[in-house]
């Protein structure tokens, strides 16, 4: 039987696929030429990946905290031209609870922390400036060899004790010396002594960085997949069906519901699971990443009122984030996303135990008060969501990108990449990736 067959077969319907569909399409128009038969194949039912939006007992929540900041005006104009329903712009009002340490109480200050330092305890606040201005004066011969050891070259231990190593080796749940310096590229609040200082005397408003305003649609982060979806032609989406083998020399892809042949493939499955179905040699043990159990809980009242989302420093508390999605659409219910993370693996968290642990623990911070009932929850496991950019990981992944390119396949987007990036980087990674394929397809 002959095999059915699209210019592009493009696994994943999260916004790398989507986004590289439309970019395809309006490349091809651009160009006067014919729309290229595309089709995504999606192994879940519904399209988004991460970027998906889940609605309970009136509560509106994400797989993940997800917010967004638009470095690109065309970008986020091109979404919103595609949007019905409204987007706010939010101030961010963002916290952070620090570690207790000898000597020195827990506390919250606005974040980012190292912008904040007046707001911490006196000893808090003379060890961290002291073991800054120390760290300012080192000049080492050769550059931190690990993402643990440059914080604690550049700001010093009291900072480091306090908020940036406890949270973030909750974050990735793995001993930090072994990533990678660069293991958060942009999205690390990198701050100077010069900066830190300076910022002891400018307003609170003007310390709170580049990414001061986030946009969040009022129906959930989904509304943006849903401005994704809706231009593309109908059977584009293949929901519900699973991307299994992938066979280079023949260009056909083999799915849980048939066989597929394809011109290029563009994947956005995560990068180790291409090349296993591509049956291509790699080094499986340089792609580690942790995964995120995210809990969505609602509550029958209204908690605090004056904050978005709140990073946990204390590694006595098991989640790294917790935010208040009611105050970022006024709610009169709290409304809650906690963010736990955990070790890669495959055996399954026991969510209902860790569920309880998650309560009692929003109990001792005071985020829930004794008077809330939790009326409703959703949890949903993220795995992979950070990966572990380390070295090893950095160069496996640009080797193998560059070995699958060769056959026609290319792996996009934030797990295809195995990289850190946010939504906006998948849609100006699949547009250049789509004007490069229609250039060279003539
Ligand atoms: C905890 C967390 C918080 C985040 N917060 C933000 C934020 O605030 N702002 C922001 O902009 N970004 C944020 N991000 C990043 C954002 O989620 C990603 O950049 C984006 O969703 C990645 O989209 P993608 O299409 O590349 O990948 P994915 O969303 O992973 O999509 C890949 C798709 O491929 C499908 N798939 C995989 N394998 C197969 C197969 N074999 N066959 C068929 N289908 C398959 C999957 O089901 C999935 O739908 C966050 C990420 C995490 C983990």
């Amino acid at each position: 039987m002959e095999l059915e067959q699209f210019d592009f077969v493009v696994v994943g319907a999260g916004v790398s696929g989507l986004s590289f569909a439309n970019w395809a399409r309006e490349e091809a128009s651009r160009l006067g030429r014919a729309s290229p038969t595309i089709l995504v194949v999606e192994r879940e039912r519904e399209p988004g990946g991460y970027c998906r939006t889940v609605k309970r007992h009136g509560f509106t929540w994400d797989f993940a905290g997800h917010f967004f900041h638009f470095r690109h005006a065309d970008i986020e104009a091109w979404l919103r031209a595609r949007m019905s329903g409204a987007v706010r712009t939010v101030e961010r009002s963002a916290r952070v609870r620090t570690a207790p340490v000898p000597g020195s109480q827990a506390v919250e200050v606005d974040y980012p922390f190292q912008r904040h330092l007046q707001q911490l305890d006196q000893i808090g606040f003379i060890a961290c400036l002291a073991d800054l201005y120390q760290a300012s004066k080192h000049t080492e011969a050769t550059p931190p060899a690990s993402f643990k050891e440059m914080l604690t070259r550049r700001f010093g231990a009291a900072m480091c004790e306090r908020f940036l190593t406890p949270y973030n080796e909750k974050l990735y749940a793995c001993d930090l010396d072994t990533l990678e310096v660069d293991a958060m590229g942009r999205f690390f609040p990198h701050a100077s002594l010069d900066e830190v200082l300076a910022g002891l005397t400018t307003p609170a408003g003007e310390r709170a960085g580049y990414n001061a305003t986030f946009q969040y649609p009022e129906g959930g982060a989904a509304e943006f997949v849903r401005a994704l979806v809706r231009d593309l032609p109908e059977r584009t989406l293949a929901l519900d069906e699973q991307v299994q083998h992938i066979d280079l020399e023949r260009r056909v892809v083999t799915t849980s519901q048939r066989k597929i042949r394809y011109g290029q493939l563009v994947t956005s499955a995560p990068l180790p699971a291409t090349l296993t179905a591509c049956g291509l040699e790699h080094d499986q043990a340089a792609f580690t990443s942790n995964r995120v159990l995210v809990f969505n809980l609602g509550f029958d009242k209204k908690g605090r009122k004056d904050v978005h989302w709140i990073y946990v420093a204390d590694p006595a508390r098991i989640f790294y984030r917790v935010g208040f999605y009611d105050n970022i659409v006024p709610a009169s219910r709290m409304s809650l996303y906690v963010e736990v993370g955990l070790p890669a693996g495959s055996e399954r968290p026991d969510v209902g135990v860790l569920q309880q642990r998650v309560l009692a623990d929003l109990a001792a911070e005071g985020i829930v008060q004794p008077g809330q009932k939790l009326v409703a929850h959703h949890h949903v496991v993220m795995n992979p969501a950070y990966v572990h950019l380390t070295a090893r990981s950095v160069a496996e992944a640009a080797r193998a990108r560059a070995d699958l390119e060769r056959h026609g396949v290319y792996s996009v987007g934030r797990y295809g990449g195995w990289t850190y990036c946010a939504i906006e980087d998948n849609l100006v990674e699949t547009r250049a990736l789509a004007a490069r394929l229609l250039a060279t397809n003539q």
